[in-house]
């Protein structure tokens, strides 16, 4: 894998996690040529886009996304193998990954922080949240740290490197495509990583979400700091009219609208029996009106 001296003090990588990395390689176009493209639509005749961030918003705020697909970033990715396993979930990009049948995979394992080390989350069945002993913490530490230890010593073992108190007679010859498969998901891997903006921007709208998990949103959000100062017209309105927009469900709009009259969510109560009679005239789970009220901070 990349030798550590081509990252360090390099001002197109970003470190991330505990052996990871996030780098720009190149990049093609930048706003102008979302504007040019997005221009042979609408042809010589149409004045009232003439100004190129006034032209990009409107794109943005429209879903009017071909223009933007007309650029590109290559990025260069170090990162464990299960927020792999999530990155390569977006079909749109070219990758190109190391290869563990080529070559001998490294030692290098993700053991979170003791920050990052939190318990299953109750309300989110796919998250964590909340705080848990500093002794679990470090027990769960521990564990990770170990289990990654033991399992690369077996696989050097099976590669026939070392031969750990076995009989390396009976193990000499494994290939690499086979020992690897001893090897914990939190082992690195890097990759080549290409895609067009308009589907990078798609990626990191999902991705740099609090839904998303922590070690895929910190490569997101390093993709971000890198790729958004080549095309900051196009990132601004990314963040106006993607990012930061929220939807509302038809449900959601109902109560909305009531609550537009001027009465708070408490009023509005005051007129059900129960909490349960006041949702169901909304179609609302318990957990949809949770969400709404924190995302709309209502009362
Ligand atoms: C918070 C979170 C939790 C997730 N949990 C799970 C999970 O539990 N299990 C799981 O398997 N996945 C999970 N995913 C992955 C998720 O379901 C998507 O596969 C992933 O986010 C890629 O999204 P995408 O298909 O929109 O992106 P891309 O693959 O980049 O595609 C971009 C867009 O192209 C179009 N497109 C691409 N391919 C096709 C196609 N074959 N047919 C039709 N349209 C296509 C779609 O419009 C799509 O939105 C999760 C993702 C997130 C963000």
């Amino acid at each position: 894998m990349t030798k550590a001296i081509d990252v360090e003090g390099n001002p197109s990588y970003i470190r991330i996690l505990d052996h990871g990395f996030v780098g720009l390689i190149d990049t093609m176009g930048d706003d102008h040529a979302i504007v040019q493209a997005a221009r042979v639509s609408y042809g010589s005749g149409t004045k009232s886009v003439r100004e190129d961030r006034g032209l990009i918003r409107y794109l943005l705020s429209h879903r009017h996304t071909s223009p933007i697909e007309m650029c590109e970033a290559k990025l260069h990715i170090k990162i464990p193998i299960f927020v792999m396993r999530q990155l390569v979930r977006h079909r749109t990009a070219s990758l190109n990954e190391y290869s563990g049948r080529y070559s001998e995979m490294t030692d290098e394992f993700y053991v979170p922080a003791f920050e990052d080390i939190k318990p299953q989350s109750t309300t989110n069945k796919q998250g964590r949240s909340g705080e848990m002993p500093g002794l679990e913490k470090e027990r769960a530490h521990n564990i990770m740290s170990r289990i990654a230890t033991e399992n690369y010593n077996e696989y050097q073992i099976l590669l026939g490197k070392d031969d750990g108190g076995y009989n390396i007679a009976d193990v000499v010859g494994v290939s690499r495509e086979l020992a690897r498969t001893v090897l914990p998901v939190s082992n690195y891997t890097e990759l080549y990583w290409k895609q067009d903006l308009h589907n990078l921007m798609h990626l990191l709208k999902l991705r740099t979400d609090s839904h998303a998990q922590y070690e895929i949103r910190v490569v997101a959000d390093a993709i971000y700091n890198l790729v958004q100062p080549k095309f900051p017209l196009a990132f601004e309105a990314w963040v106006d009219y993607v990012r930061d927009a929220v939807s509302v469900s038809r449900m959601e709009q109902l109560l909305l609208k009531d609550l537009l009259q001027g009465k708070s969510v408490q009023q509005l109560m005051q007129d059900y029996n129960s909490q349960t009679e006041f949702l169901e005239h909304y179609g609302l789970s318990k957990r949809e009106f949770e969400d709404l009220r924190a995302r709309w901070q209502l009362n």
